[in-house]
């Protein structure tokens, strides 16, 4: 049975399978009480530098150790993360503010990419194969990769590093965002009593922790997830020593709903997922592009939907779906967007607002009616809970439109004409596109964006390789003795 951790106690970094305390702590704040929150580690220089040592140590063992014994220790991880999650999924809420369910979901979400990813097996290619000679690709893992986290999502895009970067061999050192410490941390410590030491490692610090990370000549790999401005730091960083490094940034998806959906049917999905997570995911409907023919048909009922079904509350109230934004800068950033409604004049079909009097950081759902193309509520990334719905008349003015700017990550193409849906899909440039649905995931697909959105891909037997070297391998059959 898998011991239970203490949810209010952050007794260090974990390096090298031992808590590691730091002379400064600091803390975050409870997004929905304004409240802090547990002091954690501040890691130094000095700290990573030990990390780094001991990773590099623990990868000599750890890239010979079999796929078989790898997936063994993964899937015991899950289970004691499993074993675990109550205290997790509420300190999740705590420190994000997502509502609880969607805690619940997040670690589910986990669990599952946990065990999949233990059974991805990254399997040497064969080229050729002759009675001269074999040649193969091999995929050799870098040796000690960072898993720098946002705070949007910690606890997935934490271990949806650390897991293709355990089973392709590398070791792994996770970085979660200052914004959001709590719940790495704990996975961390849970980790110490199943993986050898210095294998899986996991540092809190503060804003300088980052630029050391990618900075440091120990590191092979960057895993990172994040804002595009952040990401290009990050590129520019790596580039210095020439390590590899995966990016996955910020996005601004198209939804395009034809004139022929039943409404009914599609508008609560797609508006649900334009509010999840107080529209703090990189990969929502962030533009919902209506056709002309039922614009005011689905304004009104999305406008109707929210009202009644999209509540905006503490993460612990029931049946809550807008928690508060997580921090006080993006309270600032989102507020700074919904000041835009009356400074650039946009027509509101839901007036949204900073929820009056609250100590948290809580900004009621916006809907934007077809405000100009070039405004920022279009143009930009919001992340928060406001959206613009605009109308379109033609199929190859709105792929223009949903494909005009430089972030590509997410798409989706909304009708019952399956074959016009996906003839329009195709030509959407993102990392990912759906027909009739939006922000499907799964460990097994790669997921990753085009453009501005990204570098590389995660997730899927493509992601795993990112851990990866390409070695070509060529056996020649004549022994020449
Ligand atoms: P951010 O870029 O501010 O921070 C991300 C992480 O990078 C944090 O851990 C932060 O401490 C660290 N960091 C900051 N500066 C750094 C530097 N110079 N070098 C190295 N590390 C540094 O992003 P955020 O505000 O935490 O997250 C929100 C953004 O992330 C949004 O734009 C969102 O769309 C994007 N995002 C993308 C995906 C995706 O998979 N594509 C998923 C979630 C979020």
């Amino acid at each position: 049975m898998a011991s239970r951790i203490n949810i209010e106690t952050y007794p260090g970094n974990i390096i090298n399978n031992e808590f590691v305390p730091t002379p400064t702590t600091r803390h975050s704040i409870d997004p929905a009480t304004g409240k802090p929150l547990y002091e954690v580690p501040v890691a130094r220089k000095e700290d990573l530098d030990a990390a780094v040592k001991h990773a590099r140590a623990s990868f000599k063992s750890w890239s010979a150790t079999s796929f078989e014994d790898r997936s063994k220790l993964l899937l015991a991880y899950a289970d004691a993360v499993e074993a675990n999650r109550t205290d997790i999924e509420r300190l999740q809420t705590m420190e994000q503010g997502k509502p609880l369910s969607l805690a619940q979901t997040e670690v589910s979400m986990a669990l599952t990419w946990l065990r999949q990813f233990a059974t991805m097996e990254v399997k040497s290619e064969v080229i050729e194969d002759t009675e001269e000679r074999t040649i193969y690709s091999t995929f050799p893992p870098l040796g000690v990769c960072a898993a720098i986290v946002p705070w949007n999502w910690p606890i997935l895009l934490g271990l949806g590093k650390v897991g293709p970067a355990l089973m392709t061999g590398n070791t792994v050192i996770m970085k979660p965002s200052p914004y959001t410490p709590y719940c790495d941390l704990k996975l961390g410590e849970i980790a110490m009593s199943i993986f050898p030491p210095g294998v899986f490692q996991v540092l809190s610090g503060d804003d300088s922790l980052g630029p050391w990370i990618t900075e440091h000549p120990g590191v092979d790999m960057v895993s990172f997830t994040g804002s595009i401005p952040t990401g290009k730091r990050v590129a520019a960083s790596c580039a210095k020593t020439l390590k590899r490094y995966v990016l996955e940034l910020g996005g601004n998806d198209a939804a395009i709903v034809c004139d022929d959906v039943e409404i009914s049917k599609c508008l609560p999905k797609i508006t649900t997922l334009a509010f999840l997570n107080s529209g703090q995911i990189c990969m929502l409907p962030k533009r919902i592009y209506v056709h002309e023919k039922i614009y005011d048909q689905f304004k009104d009922a999305m406008v109707d939907f929210t009202k009644n079904n999209i509540k905006t509350g503490g993460g612990f109230e029931a049946d809550v779906v807008v928690g508060p934004i997580q921090n006080s800068m993006q309270f600032e950033v989102v507020k700074d967007m919904y000041s835009q409604i009356d400074k650039a004049g946009w027509k509101t079909a839901l007036d949204g607002k900073a929820r009056d009097g609250a100590e948290g950081y809580f900004m009621e759902p916006a809907i934007i009616d077809n405000p100009p193309e070039a405004s920022r509520i279009v143009v930009e990334e919001p992340f928060g809970p406001i959206v613009p719905i605009m109308k379109w008349s033609s199929d190859d003015d709105v792929i223009e439109r949903a494909n005009a700017l430089e972030t590509g990550l997410g798409a989706s193409v909304w009708s019952r004409d399956l074959f016009r849906a996906e003839k329009m899909a195709r030509q959407l440039s993102a990392g990912s596109v759906w027909v009739n649905s939006h922000f499907d995931v799964a460990p097994n697909v790669p997921f990753g964006g085009h453009k501005e959105s990204g570098v590389g891909m995660e997730w899927g037997i493509e992601g795993f390789k990112h851990f990866t070297n390409t070695r070509s391998l060529w056996v020649w059959k004549k022994t020449f003795d």
